[in-house]
């Protein structure tokens, strides 16, 4: 059986005054949920005081991203090290955001996994396709490639601590949600994929479903064979609709 996660990544919102107050209405609202893995991912100035907020609970801080460097002339940037010492447990790598704005390339989100590796965090890899890419019918090559090119050359052990966030791009932020058959047609691709790598690794690997999650879609979407899960941007910003996204989970 896999664990559900339901992770919120709040992006570039919320002083360390507004996150750690809903961090701790959050733990809150949660507090007696034990059967499935709750994750955020605040910006990098309130990590340590939201993982203070959330000792103890069954809330983990995920890092929205991380340099692949441990340290040095990197202006900017801040390694895996550091947000781990701030609290984190997991990190985002290749979010769509990353990807299209910032430049992050196939290469180095694979640089990125091995800095996660490195440091002990879990990394939560992003995939997903452009609208274009999707109407043009290549979103099982493009998720795939983006897929191969993040996990290329790790052992399975190492591989059997990551998870997946299917994400397609035209659904991240537009409230267009992908319907559930939709988004299970690709996680069983990805899951298909994945056992060429090793069989158990691809029946063990939680994949996660993201964009445009709200709390009426959540349960439809998880109750899927292969959706193991949501990683939600908006609807995580409000304590209370990210509670409800928690106990939407089947
Ligand atoms: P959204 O963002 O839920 O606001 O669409 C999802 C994400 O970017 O992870």
């Amino acid at each position: 059986m896999r664990r559900y996660v339901i992770a919120g990544n709040w992006k570039m919102n919320k002083t360390v005054a507004e996150a750690t107050e809903t961090a701790a209405e959050l733990r809150r609202l949660v507090s007696q949920v034990r059967d499935c893995d709750i994750i955020i991912a605040p910006t990098y100035t309130a990590l340590w005081p939201v993982a203070q907020k959330l000792s103890d609970s069954n809330i983990s801080v995920c890092a929205q991203e991380i340099h692949f460097e441990k340290s040095g002339a990197f202006t900017g940037a801040i390694s895996a090290d550091m947000v781990k010492e701030a609290g984190c447990v997991y990190t985002l790598v290749g979010h769509s955001e990353r990807r299209q704005i910032f430049g992050e390339t196939l290469a180095t989100s694979r640089q990125r996994m091995q800095a996660a590796f490195d440091a002990g965090l879990t990394p939560i890899l992003c995939i997903g396709e452009t609208l274009e890419e999707r109407e043009a019918g290549r979103t099982m090559q493009v998720v795939g490639e983006q897929l191969d090119a993040a996990i290329e050359g790790f052992d399975l052990a190492t591989l059997e601590n990551m998870i997946v966030a299917y994400e397609p791009v035209w659904a991240i932020g537009t409230g267009k949600v992908a319907t559930p058959q939709q988004a299970q047609e690709v996680h069983a691709g990805i899951r298909e994929r994945l056992r060429y790598v090793g069989q158990d690794l691809a029946a063990g690997m939680r994949l996660l479903y993201g964009g445009s999650v709200k709390p009426a879609n959540a349960q439809e979407l998880m109750s899927q064979a292969d959706i193991d899960g949501v990683l939600v941007g908006g609807a995580s910003l409000k304590a209370d609709s990210f509670a409800d996204i928690v106990k939407a989970r089947s």
